[in-house]
């Protein structure tokens, strides 16, 4: 470490690279207390949308962190340094029992929970998350696994056997970010999953003259005749809903229906939900600009 070789060598670091070294520092110390304590960190949850009507069929599972000082800290930043540091595996597990808890509160929705490839490198990876589920009383056809393809693409350490052995408990598989990542399609043959989820950058890039139009088309019709459900995430305006809709995603997930809620919000969203539906709701557009 330079810093600790002398003042001369300690030059070499711009104020950045020392304000980045101390910030990793600083996230990985809070992080491993914040796990211990339990304070501060917290799991969203953003709906999910079936595209006939329009009804909120399941969440996913978002961490978040308020941290005491720094205020609310993103995914992005605190995700990358839990993955280097291994706490990957602590917060993943914690996650996955709080989704789990409350999903029994929701019946009939199912809820999505990322996992991270450095999780599946730990030994007993997938009996551990069998394990976690049923201590939570949770139903494993409930809840989803989103993994990205990088995962697909570690053909070491067991992964593809954890994979199978998931699914074989009854949880569903998602391919998270689709379209990102390596995407060689070779493994998508190889590989039982349930979903796809295009990712938002395909979206967020429609109507811009660009071809991801072409790209969104070719990834439903590819999905559909393996027969998976299709998502498509970071839907932000009607055109992009419109343009999803017409080339027949089953799903979407976006600010334009909702950011991701507390447990509460969900809560009390499904009981207007449920409330509307005497009435013939027009959807969950409708109920959350209600609320
Ligand atoms: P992801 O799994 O692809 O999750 C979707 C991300 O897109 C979320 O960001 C969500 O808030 C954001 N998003 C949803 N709709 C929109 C939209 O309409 N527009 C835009 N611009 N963004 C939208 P978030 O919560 O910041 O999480 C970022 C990433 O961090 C996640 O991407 C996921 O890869 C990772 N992550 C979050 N929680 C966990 C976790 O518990 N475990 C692991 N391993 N990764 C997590
Ligand atoms: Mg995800
Ligand atoms: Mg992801
Ligand atoms: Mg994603």
């Amino acid at each position: 470490r330079a810093k600790g070789e002398g003042r001369s060598r300690y030059r070499i670091f711009t104020p950045e690279m020392d304000e980045t070294v101390n910030f990793r520092k600083t996230i990985e110390d809070d992080l491993r207390e914040a796990l211990a304590t339990g304070k501060g960190l917290e799991v969203a949850y953003q709906p999910q949308i079936a595209l006939g009507g329009g009804d909120i069929v399941g969440v996913e599972a978002l961490a978040r962190w308020r941290h005491p000082e720094r205020g609310c800290i993103q995914p992005s930043q605190f995700i990358p340094v839990a993955e280097q540091t291994g706490l990957i595996n602590q917060l993943g597990d914690w996650v996955l029992r709080e989704a789990c808890g409350v999903s029994r509160r929701w019946p009939d929705l199912f809820v999505s929970v990322n996992l991270s490839p450095v999780q599946f490198r730990s030994k007993g990876f997938a009996e551990r998350v069998i394990g976690i589920v049923g201590d939570c009383g949770g139903d494993p056809r409930k809840i989803e696994l989103e993994v990205t393809e990088s995962v697909l693409l570690d053909e070491e350490g067991g992964t593809v056997d954890a994979l199978r052995m998931l699914r074989g408990a009854g949880f569903r598989i998602a391919l998270d970010d689709f379209g990102t990542g390596y995407s060689s399609l070779g493994y998508l043959h190889r590989f039982d999953v349930d979903k796809i989820k295009i990712d938002r950058s395909f979206t967020q890039s429609l109507g811009q003259g660009s071809k991801a139009a072409a790209v969104i088309k070719a990834i439903v019709s590819l999905g559909h005749a393996m027969d998976l459900t299709v998502t498509a995430e970071g839907v932000e305006t009607e055109i992009q809903k419109k343009f999803l809709h017409t080339a027949g995603c089953n799903e979407m997930q976006g600010y334009l229906f909702s950011r991701a809620l507390s447990a509460d919000q969900v809560t009390s969203l499904l009981g207007r939900r449920s409330s509307m539906n005497a009435q013939g709701h027009r959807g969950i557009s409708s109920l959350i600009n209600a609320s």
